[in-house]
């Protein structure tokens, strides 16, 4: 298995590079700067100094996010290319992952905070208004790594604060270029893009001129900032990890689902936050749903991104693949079955065979934790309580859905679901105005829409007597 790339490097010694790696490859695609946290301090210092020019002027933020989104779409073609390089993602994907992170900055561009009034009666005016929090420091991990920072980087900017942005060392260069491309639309220093590898992010949260923390990540890492943060009382917002359940009824029409729901827990090789992690199905449609997806799981191209027949990349870095084969060899050890796949592809790269698995202990790793790879445990159940209970019961909540022909009863099922957004016949379908959080491990804090905008505002109250007193 080839070394993953941040771990590259002269035990004991900081090399000023390190080699990022093409999952489908193993090959270097090229060298990164590995900066040091040192550097933080001038970095955070440039932030501090861009803030009041940047905060001032409302209408020339909002422009500036437009010709940002123009200009992440004029270099597409160079962004998405780079990015399926380093992520292994399919071209297609890249494509339509840097299209959603020029749609995000036009988005932000056109939200503002709305000042309120509060009228309880009292002889004053009482009015909320909103004001940017400060330099926010924002880092994002190796799945989405352009779309995922400009769901951090688009609402900060455009609530009027310079952003410090750190991609994990698996991806980063793409998201150094995004950095260039817009560094020529925006005021210097406003967006600035680091790149090295840990402690760099431990730093950075804990860099006392950083005012926001927007983190989206694993859930340990997600306890490590939280407590980095704690140290200058910055504002947290994590975005973490999830072990969704899809839920299937007895009326499920498996023939007019079954796409979609492969598709939702395979995409970006189903390392997804919100991918389908688990699917529960009636014991007697049991065998029929596992077969559906099975069938697909053989007959899906596997491939490099670049190919374009391939509709399923490798597992982005020796990591994440040695943790897929861990959490579905110990499944097969406990006596599941592969209805499809359950190896990896002899071939150079991360390749893992699309694997659907069943006969799986409830108790098993792979349904348990979260497997975040191309494999999909699909369990029985014999009461609908039972699969809600199931669906519930890990420490995740990010996402969920239920499935099925008659939508009110499916709603009613979602309804009890314990998650932040839960699908009815679809998964992980966003839109850029809804709200994102996760409950319980998986999130702090609320993304997307007007409420990812005000995430990086503070209410300030003007209080002022009606007559003179
Ligand atoms: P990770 O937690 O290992 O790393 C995330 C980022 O944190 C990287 O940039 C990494 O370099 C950095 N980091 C590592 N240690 C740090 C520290 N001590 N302090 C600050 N930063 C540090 O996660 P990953 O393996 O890159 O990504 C996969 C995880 O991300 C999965 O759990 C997935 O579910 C989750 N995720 C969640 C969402 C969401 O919106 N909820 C979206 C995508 C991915």
């Amino acid at each position: 298995m080839p070394t993953s790339a941040p771990g590259r490097g002269v035990p004991g010694r900081r090399a000023a590079t390190f080699a990022v790696l093409d999952p489908a490859t193993g090959e270097a695609v090229d060298e990164c700067p590995d900066q040091r946290p040192e550097e933080l301090d001038a970095v955070v210092d440039r932030a501090h100094r861009a803030w009041p020019a940047w905060r001032a002027d409302p209408a020339a933020r909002s422009g500036a996010l437009r010709a940002a989104a123009d200009a992440v779409e004029a270099a597409g073609d160079t962004l998405a290319q780079l990015l399926t390089r380093e992520q292994g993602k399919p071209l297609a994907e890249s494509c339509a992952e840097v299209a959603r992170t020029a749609a995000r900055l036009r988005y932000f561009a056109g939200l503002a905070p709305r000042t309120r009034r509060i009228d309880d009666g009292r002889p004053v005016d009482s009015e909320v208004r909103w004001r940017p929090v400060g330099p926010v420091a924002a880092i994002v991990p190796w799945n989405f790594p352009l779309q995922l920072a400009a769901a951090k980087f688009a609402p900060a900017l455009a609530a009027g604060n310079p952003v410090v942005l750190k991609p994990s060392p698996f991806t980063p260069l793409a998201t150094r270029l995004l950095g260039s491309v817009l560094a020529a639309v925006l005021p210097e220093d406003v967006l600035t893009v680091v790149t090295g590898r840990e402690p760099l992010g431990a730093r950075l949260v804990a860099h006392p001129g950083i005012r926001h923390v927007t983190f989206t990540g694993s859930v340990p890492t997600g306890r490590a900032v939280a407590a980095g943060a704690a140290a200058s009382l910055a504002r947290v917002t994590l975005e973490l990890g999830g072990n969704d359940a899809a839920v299937l009824l007895d009326d499920v029409e498996v023939d007019r689902i079954a796409d979609r729901l492969f598709w939702a827990a395979f995409r970006n090789c189903g390392q997804v936050c919100m991918a389908v992690k688990r699917v529960y199905v009636p014991a007697r449609r049991h065998a029929e749903v596992v077969e559906a997806l099975a069938e697909r799981a053989k007959s899906v191209a596997v491939g490099p991104g670049l190919d374009p027949r391939t509709r399923l990349g490798p597992v982005n870095n020796a990591d994440q693949l040695a943790r897929v084969l861990r959490v579905t060899e110990q499944a097969l050890a406990d006596g599941a079955r592969a209805a499809a796949g359950g190896h990896r592809l002899d071939r150079p790269g991360h390749f893992f065979a699309p694997t659907v698995l069943t006969d799986v202990s409830p108790d098993s790793a792979v349904v348990t934790e979260e497997q975040f790879g191309p494999v999909l445990p699909v369990l029985p159940y014999r009461s609908v309580d039972e699969a809600v209970e199931a669906a519930n019961g890990t420490g995740f909540g990010l996402g969920g859905s239920v499935w099925g022909a008659d939508l009110d009863r499916a709603e009613a099922v979602a309804e009890r679901l314990e998650c932040g957004t839960a699908w009815i016949n679809h998964h992980a379908e966003l839109s850029l105005a809804q709200p994102f959080a996760g409950v319980k491990d998986s999130g702090v804090g609320v993304a997307g829409g007007p409420w990812g905008l005000y995430g990086n505002l503070r209410p300030f109250v003007v209080h002022r007597p009606r007559e003179e007193v």
